[in-house]
């Protein structure tokens, strides 16, 4: 039968401790032990069932985890306390001094300034590829190489990397395929298409309502293991760690994900149809006009679309200001950065979540300053939204 991310979140049951349909929170940093040989087994890793000490793990976050690895459909999760508390720990873990990663240029503004600004201090170092192009990736591959590290669906230019490509050459090469798929998810299961680690931003779709910040790294029972090893794991040591009401409150925001995806992707295919018919220049995956279109079909879980983000450029940033300053004051939505709110977020990633690139780099990539990047919303009419923002670029001279 063919993998479907949603049911196997469905499929969990949880039991709260007095009967409750929600598992019961584990409002605890530090757990009793009734025999002290207990404790040191469980130092060890080697007591099933015992909690000891919440920054290596809490019964809380681990149901999340749970959850987040039955939709990734990887043996287990490692829930932590942002995105970039998920990414940094992974590539750390994976890295020693004197490794390599190859990356893709575009990624997540602090993702790229880790690699390039904070790694090396660690000597760890990366190269920025074009990700669309495989013998690109191939040909960065030096004898240090170690990971290749991607977005599903890139922030914010919204390029696809070819996962099952990518895993063939990580084979070939004895590299880790991590891939973050905080733009794509249940449209895009980057295990099943071969990646090793699935990192999400839970503070995006996932969570949904902008009220937390979060992430999580999926992969196996062994690389979680190392994670939250008190010796050298990179989670325990670093301690990013999620609050456990936080993560009951993920939690129960994950079960209406699927219900959310399909309407932000509808929405947001929606508007890109129109516009583009109107003449402006969409960047959405669900287009045909989209280079990488055909090969999101190849990967995507159809029914949950491609996904409710979508970016056009207005030609300078002094007109994608004014447009993102009029939809705002009609209520559009809001000029912010982050995604997967209920209400369509839109900022200029140029100046805003990609700031962290250099101007001369932004250039190389293509993402010039009249770029505004949308989280698409929840609209019920979205017919309505589209006239209402059609007015306001009228009024700016952008139709
Ligand atoms: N990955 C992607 C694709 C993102 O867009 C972001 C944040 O914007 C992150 C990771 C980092 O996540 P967080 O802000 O939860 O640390």
């Amino acid at each position: 039968m063919k993998f479907n991310p949603a049911d196997k979140i469905q499929d969990l049951q949880y039991f709260g401790e007095f009967g409750g349909v929600n598992p019961s929170i584990s409002d605890s940093s530090t757990y009793t032990f009734l025999h002290a040989k207990t404790m040191m087994d469980t130092f060890e890793g080697n007591a099933e069932g015992c909690y000891l000490y919440s920054r290596h793990s809490s019964p809380s976050n681990l149901n999340l985890g749970e959850a987040l690895a039955a939709m990734e459909g990887t043996e287990t999760a490692n829930v932590a306390a942002s995105g970039m508390g998920a990414i940094t720990p992974t590539l750390m873990q994976l890295c020693n001094a004197g490794d390599h990663i190859v990356s893709s240029r575009t990624i997540y503004g602090g993702s790229y300034a880790f690699l390039k600004n904070f790694a090396p201090k660690f000597g760890i170092t990366a190269s920025f590829v074009d990700i669309t192009k495989n013998e690109a990736v191939e040909n960065a591959i030096t004898k240090n190489t170690k990971v290749i590290y991607c977005e599903a669906v890139s922030n914010p230019l919204l390029e696809i990397a070819d996962i099952r490509e990518l895993s063939k050459i990580a084979k070939k090469h004895n590299l880790t395929l991590v891939v973050d798929n905080t733009f794509s998810p249940l449209s895009i299961s980057p295990k099943l298409l071969g990646a090793d680690i699935v990192i999400h931003s839970l503070t995006k779709f996932i969570n949904g309502s902008s009220d937390t910040v979060g992430g999580v790294m999926c992969g196996t029972q062994d690389f979680i293991n190392s994670l939250r090893s008190v010796i050298d794991g990179a989670s325990m040591l670093l301690g990013p760690v999620m609050d456990s009401i936080r993560s009951a409150s993920v939690l129960k925001n994950l079960r209406t994900l699927h219900i959310r995806i399909k309407k932000h992707s509808e929405n947001a295919m929606y508007l890109a149809e129109k516009f583009e018919k109107d003449g402006i220049k969409m960047i959405y995956p669900g287009l045909t006009s989209h280079p990488q279109h055909e090969l999101y079909k190849t990967m995507y879980n159809e029914e949950y679309g491609f996904g409710g983000m979508l970016a056009f450029d207005v030609g300078n940033l002094q007109k994608a200001d004014e447009l993102m300053e009029l939809m705002q004051s009609r209520g559009l939505g809001y000029l912010a950065v982050s995604l997967g709110f209920y209400k369509t977020l839109f900022n200029a990633p140029g100046t805003g979540t990609s700031s962290e690139i250099p101007l001369d780099e932004q250039k190389i990539m293509g993402l010039s300053d009249g770029l505004i990047r949308f989280s698409i919303g929840l609209d019920n009419d979205i017919n309505r939204t589209y006239i209402e923002m059609k007015k306001c670029m009228l009024e700016l001279g952008i139709l």
